[in-house]
């Protein structure tokens, strides 16, 4: 990574830079850079952000896609402890919980009643390693792993009608492959490609699975599976300009060599009370903004840029001005594991703010259309389902009385 600072650029100049990036579809990387260096301008936030919408408006046009999904936390224990964190919980605190597998089905039920597609299997990262007690309840249930019974959950996510999407951190190639047999899709955020994060008083220092090196090579990996990916940078957790430029750039990298990465969340950190960052300043909304709309260059117009509208609700609008085409999953069911204290807009206030800012709401599924269309991404038995659930352009078929709740 470059680590000489960057010259800022004036606005003249990042009007033409931004421009030529909209014509061309994506930044160089070293004007990528410059422009990072560059956000405390608001003349330069201004370019990024209407060449940002101009680039969305040529890839997506005026859709907005979301996913009506359930939200199943599977295990709440974690082998890391990131400094910002307050889903990870001991097992000894009476907020810890792992899912059994009735309890899933009853949540899967409650999806496939109120018109899910897909089944978010969210959950710490190898509590088995760090925990004897959790090792116990898996062997009692005959299992090694959490993988392992996180296969046995997907396995019953599917039978149950609805598609599941796994995030749980690293996983094993042997791992993902088994997954692979039951998940319509996969994810790890990238979050940051920053070494520094993991030194002392550093967001990741006692997060081993968040070593960039680490999230890369699990990226790679799903790439040579087949896997369509969800990736994401997190911002505001320690990292400076630069690092968050070459962490888009590495997505755009892995995309690039492997086209398995289906979507690139952007998510703004927020401090939590109980965490050890409780008193570090989020990033104002004017720098995620601008963020939002510097992957958009980074990435492309093809790409599929999220931005969780839970956590910015205030700011909706200037999220789809920043080039922002998705909204991720929203559940009529359950509610956001990770971010309990920020509900989630309904799906009919999320219409209409989209509408309102001349966009137009699509549900899809927790795949996109551009890998559905791809069979090679998929156990045949979980693209026939998938393309039970679609309709003729590939995103999820919605009734009117569904459109309506
Ligand atoms: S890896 Fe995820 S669940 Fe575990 S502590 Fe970090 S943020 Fe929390």
């Amino acid at each position: 990574m470059n680590a000489a600072p960057e010259k800022p650029v004036r606005q003249d100049d990042a009007e033409r830079i931004v421009r030529a990036a909209v014509e061309d579809g994506r930044l160089p990387e070293p004007l990528a850079l410059r422009l990072g260096a560059s956000l405390q301008d608001a003349g330069v936030r201004q370019a990024i952000l209407e060449g940002a919408a101009e680039s969305k408006r040529r890839g997506k046009g005026d859709r907005v896609t979301v996913s009506r999904n359930v939200f199943i936390p599977l295990t709440n224990l974690c082998r890391d402890r990131c400094s910002y964190c307050t889903f990870a919980k001991p097992p000894d605190s009476p907020e810890a919980r792992t899912y059994g597998l009735d309890e899933v089905a009853e949540v899967v039920r409650g999806g496939v009643h109120t018109g899910c597609t897909e089944a978010l299997f969210c959950l710490g990262d190898k509590p088995e390693i760090a925990y004897r007690s959790h090792r116990e309840w898996l062997r009692e249930r005959g299992h090694r792993s959490t993988a392992d019974y996180l296969v046995e959950a997907c396995r019953v996510g599917f039978e149950g009608g609805l598609l599941p999407h796994t995030n749980a951190g690293i996983l094993s190639a042997d791992e993902m492959a088994r997954l692979r047999a039951w998940n319509a899709s996969m994810g790890l955020m990238l979050e940051s490609t920053s070494r520094r994060l993991r030194g002392k008083g550093m967001a990741h220092q006692y997060a081993p699975d968040k070593e960039p090196a680490v999230r890369i090579r699990m990226h790679e990996e799903a790439g040579e599976l087949r896997i369509p990916f969800t990736s994401g940078i997190l911002l505001g957790i320690g990292e400076n300009e630069a690092e968050r430029v070459d962490t888009l750039l590495t997505i755009r990298s892995l995309a690039d060599r492997f086209g398995h990465i289906q979507e690139c969340i952007v998510q703004p950190f927020h401090p939590k009370p109980g965490t050890r960052m409780r008193y570090v300043a989020a990033l104002p909304d004017e720098e995620v903004t601008a963020w939002i709309g510097l992957a958009r260059l980074i990435l492309g117009p093809e790409m599929n840029l999220q931005a969780p509208p839970n956590l910015a609700p205030e700011v909706l609008e200037r999220l789809l001005r920043a080039g922002v085409n998705d909204w991720g999953g929203v559940s009529p069911v359950t509610v956001d594991f990770i971010n309990p204290e920020a509900p989630w807009p309904t799906l009919v206030e999320l219409r209409r703010r989209t509408e309102a800012a001349g966009q137009k709401l699509v549900e899809r599924l927790p795949v996109y259309p551009e890998h559905l269309e791809q069979a090679d991404f998929f156990e045949p038995r979980v693209r026939e389902a998938a393309l039970g659930l679609a309709d003729e352009h590939g995103y999820a078929r919605v009734s009117d009385s569904q459109e309506a709740a």
